[in-house]
């Protein structure tokens, strides 16, 4: 479904509602076995594109210095091992990637990683939807209640209703125990829906997230010719800021300009050099979200406590000023950068609430 992210979307945040925005952006939203399938079938219809399906990845395979990946072994949907050859391979088997530890088990260092720990854990389920009930609903988190909610409308007459707490704060698995984790949040929409819409699954998806983890490739001083890594295996954020696909898109984008730049040649020092200032914009505003939390533990950016409370201002005035939510759900998205909410226009804004 396609909704307007100016006036579908209700944003809780900061003891109320944000103003709605000033203009008309389109948001989609689907099931993510949707958004999967399209995407797949997209890539599926490239000429050069040649799916193997459910193959796992075992091994990279060598030059006899270990300096060049020419290929990787899988196992594949049969059961028998076999080598694929590579001009250049790219691991996007996200976070739960091998690499750091086959770079060290063939002479290479690992890469420095930053994992903050937040505890996280999301508990989703299905209901039905009436054809007119087009909106999202989102209710931050905060640290006095690090508990949330976000719910929006999906294909086919349903819509999604995820609850997520950090810090152990979790919700629970069961129909009765997420109603009454949604009667505590600090709008009445979640528990309402969850009680009185019939729900087109008993099951609830639960799903953990303990910490972000950021692999600094970046800064190795030797990395193999012929491989990169992307998406989630090189950062893994926060899902609850929503910048996981926007931050592999944008990825995928610089991969293809450094291969139009010319050959493959110093490829992962040119690709690592430029993701790393895509993952900084993400790493800062989710991990300094985070941040807000007292318990959150791991490597804070500098300027973090700072930046909050200057953003906790900014959203307070939002909750008036159409032009101070848009310029934060813009950030938010990486549509703008951050420094777009310090420009001299905005600061007079969020100093000067009444305009
Ligand atoms: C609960 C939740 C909600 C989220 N919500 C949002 C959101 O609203 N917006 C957003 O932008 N992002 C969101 N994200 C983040 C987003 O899902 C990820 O950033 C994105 O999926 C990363 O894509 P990826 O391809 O790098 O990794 P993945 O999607 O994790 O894909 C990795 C793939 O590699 C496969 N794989 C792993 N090991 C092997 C192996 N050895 N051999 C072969 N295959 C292997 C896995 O099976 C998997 O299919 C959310 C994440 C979670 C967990």
């Amino acid at each position: 479904m396609i909704l307007d992210g100016s006036r579908d979307v209700m944003h809780h945040q900061e003891g109320n509602f944000l103003a709605n925005g000033t203009r008309q952006f389109p948001l989609y939203f689907a099931t993510r076995p949707l958004f999967e399938q399209v995407v797949r079938r997209r890539v599926a219809d490239l000429d050069a594109v040649t799916f193997r399906s459910r193959c796992q990845w075992t091994d990279y395979i060598v030059d006899e210095s270990a300096t060049t990946v020419m290929g990787v072994a899988v196992t594949a949907a049969e059961g028998h091992s076999e080598e694929l050859g590579a001009d250049l391979v790219v691991d996007a088997t996200g976070r739960t990637s091998r690499t750091p530890t086959w770079l060290r088990a063939h002479d290479y260092d690992p890469p420095k990683t930053d994992e903050v720990r937040v505890d996280m854990a999301y508990s989703t389920a299905h209901i039905e939807r009436p054809v007119n009930d087009r909106q999202m609903i989102l209710a931050a988190p905060s640290p006095e209640l690090s508990r949330g909610g976000s719910t929006f409308p999906v294909e086919d007459g349903g819509r999604l209703v995820t609850l997520f707490g950090l810090h152990g704060n979790h919700p629970p698995t069961d129909e009765e125990g997420l109603i009454e984790f949604a009667a505590d949040l600090p709008v009445p929409h979640f528990e309402r829906l969850l009680d009185t819409r019939t729900w087109l699954s008993e099951d609830i998806a639960h799903y953990p997230f303990p910490t972000s983890i950021r692999r600094r490739y970046e800064d190795l001083k030797r990395f193999p010719e012929g491989l990169l890594v992307v998406g989630d295996a090189l950062a893994s954020f926060n899902p609850i800021y929503g910048q996981g696909m926007s931050v592999a898109a944008l990825e995928a984008l610089v991969l293809h300009h450094a291969l139009a730049d010319g050959s493959c040649e110093d490829l992962a020092r040119r690709f690592f050099d430029r993701t790393k200032d895509i993952i900084d914009v993400a790493w800062t505003l989710s991990v300094g979200g985070d941040f807000t939390f007292p318990q959150t533990e791991g490597p804070k950016p500098r300027g973090t406590d700072l930046t909050n409370r200057y953003i906790s201002h900014l959203l307070r005035g939002a909750h008036d000023d159409r032009v101070l939510r848009e310029v934060f759900v813009k950030v938010l998205m990486m549509e703008q950068p951050p420094t777009t909410l310090f420009s001299p226009r905005i600061l007079w804004r969020v100093l000067n609430p009444k305009i």
